[in-house]
């Protein structure tokens, strides 16, 4: 894995547009620009890697637009230390800005290959504080429960009770919900029993699908 001048100017370029798109969070932005989003892309893909669009990381799941992740990632608030639990590691870029960020991350993912090609990339990259688990997410984890923070990176048709039950008092739950087209969710746990819930900007994410995958 190289790193090239070249690489380090076209992501410069790509958060530029990300400021232009609105972005404005100078850590997520500092934590993006740190990060070789090519390592996350098939070396035959690395071209693609700093255009602001989604892309195929096989198995029919993409890695998420930058704009997407910069996006979600300002919703979340993230703090330094924080237990942050992200439900659809795919190819496990969303899980090391959150790393970067000093986020202690708990990443699930249900595809056998994704979550083996991710937990190996992720301990190369020797971001630390990434633990990754192949299971189904909308049943969260409750031996680790309750989280600070939790994010969801693929499109929901509800909220799975069980991620608003690991919420900790005061956590935050970003998900999209919605079918075909999916709007951004900000849940914020005010109690034990309430909960606020903003519905914010449309997205399409690939599908939040029920159990596990596993390779032929
Ligand atoms: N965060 C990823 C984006 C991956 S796309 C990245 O940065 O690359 C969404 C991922 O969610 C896919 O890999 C898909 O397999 C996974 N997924 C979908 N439903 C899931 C579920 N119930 N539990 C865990 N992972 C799920």
């Amino acid at each position: 894995m190289e790193d090239t001048y070249r690489h380090k100017g076209l992501r410069k370029q790509l958060i530029g547009l990300l400021r232009q798109k609105g972005i404005a969070d100078e850590k997520v932005l500092e934590a993006m620009e740190s990060l070789p989003r090519h390592y996350f892309l098939d070396k035959a893909f690395e071209e693609w890697a700093y255009e602001d669009k989604p892309f195929p990381i096989g198995h029919e799941q993409t890695i998420s637009q930058p704009y997407t992740v910069a996006y979600q990632t300002v919703l979340l608030d993230v703090r330094k230390r924080d237990k942050v639990l992200e439900i659809g590691t795919g190819s496990g870029y969303q899980a090391a800005i959150l790393a970067l960020l000093g986020a202690r991350v708990y990443t699930v993912e249900r595809q056998e290959a994704l979550y083996h090609k991710a937990k190996s990339l992720l301990r190369e990259l020797k971001l630390g504080n990434i633990r990754c688990y192949l299971r189904d997410g909308s049943k969260g984890l409750p031996e680790f429960a309750p989280f600070d923070r939790i994010i969801v990176t693929a499109g929901a048709v509800e909220v799975p009770a069980p991620l608003l039950e690991q919420l900790a008092i005061g956590g935050i739950l970003v998900i999209p919900v919605g079918d075909p087209v999916q709007r951004m969710h900000r849940i914020t746990r005010i109690s034990e029993t309430e909960f606020q819930d903003e519905a914010l900007a449309a997205f399409r994410f690939v599908p939040f699908l029920k159990g596990l995958e596993k390779e032929e």
